[in-house]
């Protein structure tokens, strides 16, 4: 952050403010801890804060500390339409655009506060008064320790706030080991360590949280995978009837796109889950090295993210999504055929 976004911060909460955090639909574990992480420091700086996210998030995140205190949108409908009305600030953690809240999107287009946006996806949309956005950033909640530094504020850094960004930074860096974490995020966990953070918690409370269920469908899904060598290309499928089989629950298909990846050869990979709630396939992307899954996604499933990881969507059945997702692939051929 610059010195001029930083005495903006500054004068915007010099004074206290009723302000509300808010992270994407379908929140992860950065969009949780960014914001529990941010919204813990702006208390203790005395403001009053409410935390709020689109929808509910997986039971294996129900754990982080102070996350039984969101509202969430599609329960609490009500509660949050009055914060956010009386908010004189509403921060967004982990989201480059409003209309990655869902439904929620709206009532924030028309809320009086004023924004501030910290995120780190690319093509950042412009309707904050300060956007500190940074796409070199692995998480969000590395941002969220950037910017309590660089208020000078690392005296607030306390067990909750460490234990919410370093669930922030570890998922989604895939456990520290996707491109963008650098030595500064490895020096941000060890004082995020230092300060109570208690990894080898932290990793079981989120990894270790299988069950027979959650296992079959990954069986399931494994054995639903489909190669394309010659675009260097492996997706996964997943029906309703399968999902329901196993008693799906949120969260249960988390990561299960990273084993496509996980083969020697593949620079693309995909998972396509098909939902009948919502009418829809929902899409999740990865891809290894140099070719942009944000742009794929974008271009194609009317979604986004970054480069090597991003989401969309299709109103088209399953069977049809993936027929078109083949049927795109030779205008990607040699764009897709690097070695990683
Ligand atoms: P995931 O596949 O884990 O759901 O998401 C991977 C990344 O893509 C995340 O950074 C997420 O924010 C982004 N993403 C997922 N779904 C969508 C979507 O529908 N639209 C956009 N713009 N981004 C998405
Ligand atoms: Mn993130």
């Amino acid at each position: 952050m610059n010195s001029e976004k930083i005495n903006q911060i500054k004068n915007l909460l010099k004074t206290q403010k009723k302000i509300v955090v808010v992270g994407h639909k379908n929140p992860d574990g950065d969009a949780l801890g960014s914001c529990l992480g941010i919204a813990n420091y702006l208390q203790q700086k005395g403001h009053i804060v409410q935390v709020v996210m689109p929808n509910d998030f997986p039971s294996f995140l129900k754990w982080i500390p102070e996350s039984n205190s969101i509202l969430n949108f599609n329960q609490h409908t009500a509660e949050v339409r009055e914060v956010i009305s009386q908010a004189d600030l509403i921060f967004t953690l982990d989201f480059n655009a409003l209309n990655r809240t869902g439904d929620l999107g709206t009532l924030l287009e028309n809320a009086k506060a004023d924004f501030v946006m910290i995120d780190h996806h690319q093509q950042p949309d412009d309707y904050a008064v300060v956007t500190y956005s940074d796409v070199s950033m692995c998480s969000t909640a590395e941002m969220v320790f950037h910017f309590m530094e660089a208020l000078e504020d690392l005296e607030f850094l306390n067990a909750e706030i460490s234990t919410q960004l370093y669930t922030g930074i570890m998922t989604d860096t895939g456990s520290f080991r996707f491109p963008a974490t650098t030595a500064t995020t490895h020096r941000v966990i060890a004082t995020l360590i230092e300060n109570g953070a208690n990894n080898a918690a932290i990793h079981q409370n989120v990894y270790d949280t299988n069950t027979p269920d959650r296992l079959k469908l990954l069986g399931v899904a494994l054995s639903n995978l489909t190669i394309l060598t010659e675009f260097k290309t492996a997706f996964i499928t997943l029906s309703q009837k399968e999902l329901d089989d196993h008693n799906f629950k949120k969260g249960d298909t988390e990561g299960f796109v990273n084993y496509a990846l996980s083969m020697e050869g593949i620079n693309m990979a995909a998972i396509f889950i098909e939902s009948e709630k919502d009418n829809i396939v929902k899409i999740s992307f990865r891809s290894k090295g140099e070719f942009s899954v944000n742009e794929f996604a974008r271009t194609h499933f009317n979604g986004g993210g970054h480069t090597n990881a991003a989401g969309g969507k299709s109103d088209t059945a399953l069977i049809k999504t993936t027929s078109d997702f083949i049927s795109i692939l030779p205008t990607y051929k040699e764009a897709l055929n690097y070695v990683a």
